[in-house]
């Protein structure tokens, strides 16, 4: 229950009354993440078209070795019209690897690693630098948790657009794919209505754009916040 009600985590209440929470898993403060301003609450024909696109490409994404898990990285993602919440998975099957502590991607970095010795080819500051996105032996990170009316907290304040900040640290694990594809779909239904910033470069993010392109019919389009 401490983690909860800590800072990063969420919680609702249900219809019965039952209080279930969304935990955001904690991870370190410092690591790749993307950003993004949204609105508080999404529309639900809008949302509907997102999690439509959203859960075709979910078996496209584990063909190429992205699995999901809830938010927590355990279970099942959940991907309906009040929420999208989903992490890797915690038992991932991955070898333990200490050598990927807070790992940043190389510029030209992309797709997945098969094993994570495969994946390292330097250090940053903080840790290693990786071209392939990959695990240290859990492929769960920091929730991605998108619900369609957010929560809004007391230290959040809207941009001049009335638009609520948030953000996921991937750490460049292998579902950070499934992040951009999700953030993908939602700009192309959203259009100025989300903004979306990264730590990574275009170059990080066209995969994404093509998977979409190919399956979804859009995506080459997008473009990130300056
Ligand atoms: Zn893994």
């Amino acid at each position: 229950m401490a983690r909860a009600e800590s800072e990063r985590g969420k919680g609702s209440f249900t219809k019965g009354g039952k209080v279930k929470f969304y935990f955001r898993k904690e991870v370190s403060p410092i690591g790749f993440t993307h950003y993004y301003r949204r609105p508080k609450e999404i529309p639900r024909d809008d949302m509907l078209k997102i999690i439509r696109d959203f859960k075709k490409m979910v078996p496209l994404l584990s063909e190429l070795k992205v699995y999901l898990a809830g938010g927590n990285g355990e279970g099942e993602a959940e991907i309906n019209i009040e929420r999208i919440w989903f992490n890797g998975p915690e038992k991932c099957g991955h070898l333990k690897n200490e050598a990927i502590s807070i790992p940043w991607p190389t510029d030209t970095a992309g797709g997945i690693a098969g094993f994570t010795e495969d994946a390292q080819k330097g250090n940053w500051f903080a840790g290693a630098l990786i071209d392939k996105r990959c695990c240290d032996g859990d492929c769960s990170y920091e929730t991605f948790h998108f619900p369609r009316v957010f929560k809004i907290r007391e230290w959040d304040k809207p941009d001049e657009k009335g638009l609520y900040f948030d953000f996921c640290k991937t750490a460049f694990r292998p579902y950070d794919l499934a992040v951009n594809v999700f953030l993908i779909i939602a700009k192309h239904y959203l259009k100025d209505n989300i903004k979306v910033s990264s730590d990574g470069k275009m170059t990080h993010w066209q995969e994404g754009m093509m998977l979409c392109q190919v399956h979804l019919g859009y995506g080459l389009e997008f473009k990130l916040k300056d």
